[in-house]
Order: structure tokens, then C-alpha cells, then sequence
């Protein structure tokens, strides 16, 4: 199988319709063989019903259910054990990344040979004052802690080889710092590509203020983990 799209949805009943139908259209364009699993991290609205109708019609269409809100992270990774592509891409399921990204995001996994490629909304569609600006900020700090190159840490639109997501565990809100973890399991061909931002056309959005505050705790814990893994290993080469 060329590429698993997978897609962690809370509450997105609206838009999951149109999303299934655009990466379906890209992929028959392509070529490509697929799979899309979608993780309902718990939604309280119609989504599962939907996921359920759209398998019904396409059977590339997979899906996945939480009994309670998880967290995006935990939908991610169960995504991640399922995947059966050579290519992994992940998106949002709110129709603020397009689809039309996926040749190129898996070109350069496939032909540049990048281990991950993460995308960079360089123009953004949100609220400026609760979203640029932080992150913005969170960026900065998250790219000198870490000495990856990356604008845009936090973009949803991603692309792995597939041995990337079979080796690494995400977990509590480290979604936003995958690159680093990445890194820290041996995979330092981290790419940026460009992409496009779209305004949320349907429901709201789902990370509040507090995302900061358990950002930065797990940003210092993930250090420190990378840190001391390191100086495990000295320590085991001197030891022998
Ligand atoms: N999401 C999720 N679990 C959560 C919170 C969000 O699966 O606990 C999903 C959400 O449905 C969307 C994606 O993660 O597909 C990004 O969330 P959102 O669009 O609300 O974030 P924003 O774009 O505002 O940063
Ligand atoms: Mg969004």
C-alpha cells in the first residue's frame, strides 16, 4: 500500500464527508493505493454514524473509536500501530489542510528521502492573537531546544516514512513536538514543505489556552528524556 492518511476527529461530523471525498479524488488521480483511518477520539456528535456510512462506500476507509476523549496524541498513535502504508501522512479532519498536499508530501518521503517532512502554514487562517503569536513563540524555543530546523512544530500535515511512526510513541500532548521525538529515535532527515491553510469551514476549534502549559511541561519532560537516553548510552559503551 502506497500511503496511509490518518486523520485523529473530535466532533467533525460536518466536515468529514467532503474530506473523504477530496483525498479519495487525489489518490484515484495518483494512483496511489490507500487507506484512510480515522480515529474518533471520543466524539459526542454524529461522528462515528458518518465514518461508518463512508466505509460502507468506499472500503479504503477505516476507523477507529474511543470511548472518551483521549487526547489527539493517544488518536495519533493507535493510527500509527494500524497503518499498513509504505507512506504515512497525518491531517486534521476540519478541512484546514488540503488534500491536494499529499503527491508532494510523499514524494519527497519517497524520492528525497526524508525521514519525516512536517508542514509549514507560513500563511495562517486563525485568530492572530491566540494562535500566531504563541506560536510563534513556541516555535522558537521548541527549535533551539531541539536544534531541528522547523518552522511550524505543530502542523498537522505531516509525512512519514513508515518506519518513523513504527518506532516512535506519542503520547499526553507530545503531538505538537513529534519531529524531536523523531530525532531522538535516529531519524534526522527532518524536512519543511510549505502548505496551504484553510479557514475552519465547519465546528470549532478544539485546543484551548491551556495547550501552552502542557506543551511546554512535555517539551521539558521529552528533554529530558532525550538527554538522559543519551547519557545512558555513554554510560554503557564506557561501562563495557
Ligand atoms: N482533535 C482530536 N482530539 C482532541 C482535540 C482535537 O482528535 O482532543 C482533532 C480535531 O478534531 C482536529 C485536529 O485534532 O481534527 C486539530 O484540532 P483543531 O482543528 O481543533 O486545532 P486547531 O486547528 O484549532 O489548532
Ligand atoms: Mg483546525
Amino acid at each position: 500500500m502506497d500511503i496511509s492518511v490518518v486523520i485523529p476527529l473530535l466532533n467533525e461530523e460536518e466536515s468529514l464527508p467532503e474530506l473523504s471525498e477530496w483525498i479519495d479524488r487525489v489518490m484515484r488521480d495518483n494512483n496511489f493505493s490507500y487507506e484512510v483511518i480515522f480515529v474518533d477520539d471520543g466524539s459526542t456528535d454524529s461522528s462515528w454514524n458518518v465514518i461508518q456510512e463512508l466505509r460502507a462506500k468506499n472500503d479504503s476507509i477505516k476507523g477507529i473509536k474511543f470511548q472518551r476523549n483521549y487526547g489527539k496524541s493517544a488518536a495519533l498513535n493507535e493510527a500509527f500501530r494500524a497503518s499498513q502504508g509504505d507512506v504515512v501522512i497525518t491531517m486534521d479532519a476540519d478541512l484546514q489542510d488540503s488534500p491536494d498536499e499529499i503527491p508532494e508530501l510523499r514524494r519527497m518521503i519517497v524520492e528525497d528521502k526524508y525521514d519525516l517532512v512536517s508542514g509549514w502554514k507560513k500563511v495562517r487562517y486563525d485568530n492572530t492573537l491566540t494562535k500566531n503569536i504563541p506560536s510563534k513563540f513556541f516555535n522558537a524555543v521548541t527549535s533551539k531546544v531541539s536544534k531541528i530546523k522547523l518552522h511550524d512544530f505543530n502542523c498537522g500535515l505531516k509525512s512519514y516514512n513508515k518506519k518513523v511512526v513504527k518506532s516512535i510513541e506519542v503520547y499526553g500532548e507530545m503531538h505538537r513536538y513529534i519531529p524531536v521525538i523523531a530525532k531522538w529515535a535516529g531519524f534526522r532527515k527532518i524536512g519543511e514543505k510549505v502548505v496551504e491553510h484553510r479557514k475552519r469551514k465547519y465546528g470549532v476549534t478544539k485546543f484551548g489556552w491551556d495547550r501552552f502549559i502542557n506543551g511546554f511541561l512535555d517539551l521539558m519532560s521529552i528533554t529530558f528524556v532525550g538527554k538522559f537516553s543519551k547519557n545512558l548510552c555513554t554510560f554503557l559503551v564506557y561501562g563495557e
